[in-house]
């Protein structure tokens, strides 16, 4: 198995870069955790989330989708000029991502989304024991102290690992972790899961839930499994611009109407859609909850209201 350091992966994704687009984690001088190109901060290689969500390498929170000049066909926006390559994504985001993938791949496949996706390269970061992302990413870093043992999942991993500096050697064994926090959390969002589609959670709790709610939308806005967005027209004196921007669940406006009516007009009814739509209706839509327990709408939510804290108060309250 190959054995590679932190410096010398930060001096191989920065001669790649003239071939892929790399986005690797790096820390800012403020601590901040972000998805940059090499050199804009000290490679941070670690399983926690970085403070944005990873798919909007694929999904941006705004783009154009055509422009449009009279008498001239529509305008596409141009294709990437290279292929991404995104570093360090834990097990959480991969999952993310895997769901992104088939939710942008059902019905009409989109074309803006995978124009950026397909092609690209992704390297997952495990923190402990054997590898267990394949499947989820091309090559999967397992840390091993200060250094990062490489187990390539695919052709282009493979042929990544190939071209990575490093040392042949034996594996060091992997250490067994004991149940984490992470374990908690999981089982209690199977169980927030199984009231909600048992239908125990009364409409009073929503309104308890949504009166602490300040409609900033930041739960929405960092959420790697959310993928709703918005879509609009804009004339200039030369051109119709068509553009797509994230939209949020917690937004008034967000399920209203043509005719004005709107099924989510109460903050209480956009409250139970934010955490009902991950607990309950993907589970019935994709078989699974799309909460991947990343934490990012706990660290978002001013209120104390995420998505894993009122998952936790269903349970205390009702299960
Ligand atoms: S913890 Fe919050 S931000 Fe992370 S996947 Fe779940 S709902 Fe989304
Ligand atoms: S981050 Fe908290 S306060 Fe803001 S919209 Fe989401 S639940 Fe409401």
């Amino acid at each position: 198995m190959k054995i590679v350091t932190l410096r010398a992966l930060e001096d191989f994704f920065t001669e790649i870069s003239d071939e892929y687009d790399v986005r690797v984690p790096v820390r800012l001088p403020d601590g901040t955790r972000l998805l940059g190109r090499p050199g804009e901060g000290p490679l941070s290689l670690e399983e926690t989330p970085v403070a944005r969500r990873p798919s909007e390498l694929f999904f941006p929170q705004h783009e154009t989708v055509f422009t449009a000049r009279e008498g001239e066909d529509p305008e596409a926006p141009p294709s990437p000029a290279k292929a991404l390559l995104v570093v360090g994504l834990g097990p959480a985001d991969l999952d993310a991502l895997a769901f992104v993938d088939a939710f942008f791949a059902s019905g009409i496949r989109d074309d803006l989304y995978f124009a950026r996706r397909d092609g690209a390269l992704l390297i997952g970061l495990s923190e402990s024991g054997e590898a267990q992302l394949a499947g989820l990413c091309d090559l999967e870093f397992l840390r091993r102290g200060e250094r990062f043992a490489l187990a390539p999942h695919t052709e282009a991993g493979k042929a990544l690992e190939e071209r990575m500096g490093g040392i042949e050697a034996a594996d060091v064994s992997a250490t067994q972790e004991a149940a984490t926090d992470e374990d908690e959390v999981r089982q209690i969002l199977q169980r927030a899961s199984e009231l909600l589609l048992a239908g125990k959670i009364p409409d009073t709790f929503w309104g308890e839930i949504a009166d602490r709610c300040i409609a900033c939308t930041g739960c929405t806005l960092v959420c790697p499994t959310c993928t709703c967005f918005d879509v609009q027209d804009r004339r200039y004196p030369e051109r119709l611009e068509r553009s797509r921007q994230w939209d949020s669940c917690q937004y008034d406006a967000f399920a209203r109407e043509a005719s004005g009516h709107n099924p989510l007009g109460a903050e209480a009814a956009r409250t139970r859609r934010r955490i009902h739509h991950k607990l309950a209706a993907d589970v019935r839509r994709w078989g699974r909850i799309t909460c991947v327990a990343c934490g990012r709408c706990e660290n978002a939510c001013p209120t104390g209201i995420g998505l894993i804290s009122v998952a936790r108060e269903m349970v205390e309250k009702f299960g």
